[in-house]
């Protein structure tokens, strides 16, 4: 055996299997007429988000991202969209559940990182409120919520303002 190889994981290895990173990715087609449900708060706008619950792009992203970290399924598996109860849902009760569900795991979240794609409102006006209010959902300091804006550039859906769009990166870690 190659002496110069580690015989045991590192301690960096080691910690490393007690965390785990998520992706979550979400769409939703816009209306005219305000409000628009972000991150948990209405903004003030001239279109709202389409969808079976309250269509809050970046919350449905971060579940995602959350289950996904642990292994735990998709927020289509959990809250179907065919299912009557969840017509017109705050999303906010999504986000309770998957962190319920999350800490039940042994698992507890240790940051998200967010982008917003909008070409209308502006994000960075708005950002600190949404870190503020998604970190009181996932019981996390906002200074773990990163929220940034991107714009369509004019073109493509999001650019013609047809759809919102969001995605997002969660890291967990053994609670
Ligand atoms: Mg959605």
């Amino acid at each position: 055996m190659d002496p110069s190889l580690p015989t045991e994981p590192s301690s960096n290895l080691r910690d490393g299997l007690n965390l785990r990173v998520g992706l979550g990715d979400d769409t939703h087609r816009l209306g005219q007429g305000g409000p628009l449900r972000l991150g948990g708060i209405d903004l003030e706008s001239d279109v709202h988000a389409i969808g079976h619950s309250d269509a809050d792009v970046l919350l449905h992203a971060i579940v995602d991202a959350l289950l996904g970290a642990a292994h735990l399924g998709d927020i289509g598996r959990l809250f179907p969209d065919t299912k009557e109860e969840n017509r017109g849902r705050n999303s906010a009760e999504f986000v309770h559940e998957a962190v319920r569900l999350i800490h039940a795991a042994g698992w507890q979240v240790v940051n998200v990182d967010c982008v917003i794609q909008a070409e209308r409102p502006k994000i960075g006006p708005v950002a600190d409120a949404i870190s503020a209010r998604v970190g009181e959902l996932l019981q996390i300091p906002a200074d773990r919520v990163s929220v940034k804006g991107k714009t369509g550039e004019g073109v493509g859906p999001i650019g013609r303002r047809e759809a919102i769009a969001a995605r997002v990166v969660a890291l967990i870690c053994r609670s």
